[in-house]
């Protein structure tokens, strides 16, 4: 299929994408950068008429760091405006993880955080970090703009809330509480580029040697990216002992619910989630500042 068949569409304003995309909601679809919906494409998964593409609409571009902490990042930043960017690097230090775990240099030029989350692909890299972060996606539709916590806007692979009109413009991340750290981690297949087969994201809150909070979510093993709430509770009011942190793991493999497929057995990411949920939660720890 070649890409005269579509009609690609360039606006300049949100507003602009909005009112394109209603005019024929199902034959529409939006085009960030393109890595995953070309490949769907090609592969005749999807059958749009009409591609809009946000390339054009210099607003959504942007990552920002504010003043009190919090961070916005532009529906049409790269992953690698992420991975590059020193201010994440050190306030954000999970979701540098993340980022630099997504593919390679070519797809992360292109690729947009966004899209990865409107994919909606349980194993989507940038998920499960930005989940336990509280992010918040900042969503236009023809008739205004509404928030939407991140916790509800998957619905199951490849599904999210959003409707055929709707533009995520933003994601926004809380600013973290004195004490936070963060951090990602997925365990890949052999072949290097593959998805993950389990990935857990951790944020702490520490104070002295003591975690006063701490949200554990987890990619690849359920149908959605899902939060670990069990296991963010048993490692709350605690001192991360080797106890503390392998039942934590335990609670993590409990909310789980993988599938067995090409890339690993059930039982196989179940272990893996254990042992990452230990990991990440010892890395979040140790980057905790006050
Ligand atoms: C070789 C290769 C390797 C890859 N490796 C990984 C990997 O390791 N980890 C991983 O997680 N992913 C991986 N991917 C998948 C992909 O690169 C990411 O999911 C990417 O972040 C998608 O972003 P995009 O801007 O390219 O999305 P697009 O393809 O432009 O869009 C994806 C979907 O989201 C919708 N969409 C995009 N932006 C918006 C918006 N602002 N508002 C509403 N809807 C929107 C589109 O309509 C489409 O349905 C890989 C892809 C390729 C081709």
């Amino acid at each position: 299929m070649s890409m005269r068949e579509f009609d690609f569409v360039e606006p300049t304003s949100v507003s602009e994408a909005c009112a394109l995309l209603a005019e024929d909601p199902d034959g529409s679809a939006v085009f960030a950068g393109g890595t995953d919906i070309l490949v769907d494409l090609k592969a005749g998964l999807k059958h749009h008429q009409r591609l809009v593409s946000l390339a054009r609409i210099e607003e959504l571009r942007a990552v920002e760091l504010t003043a009190d902490g919090a961070l916005r990042i532009g529906a049409t930043a790269t992953i690698n405006q992420i991975a590059r960017h020193q201010g994440i690097k050190e306030r954000f230090s999970g979701i540098n993880d993340a980022a630099m775990s997504l593919a390679a240099e070519q797809v992360r030029n292109q690729a947009t955080v966004a899209g990865n989350l409107c994919m909606a692909v349980p194993s989507a890299d940038m998920a499960p970090i930005l989940l336990a972060h509280g992010a918040t996606m900042r969503v236009v539709s023809p008739v205004g703009e509404r928030v939407v916590p991140l916790r509800e806007f998957f619905v199951g692979p490849r599904e999210t809330i959003l409707e055929a009109a709707d533009v995520v413009v933003a994601i926004d991340v809380p600013p973290p509480a004195p004490g936070t750290g963060d951090a990602s981690l997925r365990q890949g297949g052999r072949v290097s580029l593959s998805l993950p087969m389990a990935a857990v994201a951790a944020v702490v809150v520490m104070e002295k040697r003591i975690c006063r909070e701490a949200t554990v979510t987890l990619g690849a093993v359920a149908p959605t990216p899902i939060m670990a709430t069990a296991a963010g509770e048993v490692v709350t009011g605690n001192e991360l002992s080797e106890d503390v942190l392998r039942e934590a793991g335990e609670r993590a493999a409990e909310a789980a619910v993988p599938i067995d497929d090409l890339r690993a057995t059930k039982e196989y990411r179940l272990e893996l989630v254990k042992v990452l949920t230990r990991r990440v939660l010892q890395a979040a720890a140790d980057r905790a500042k006050g």
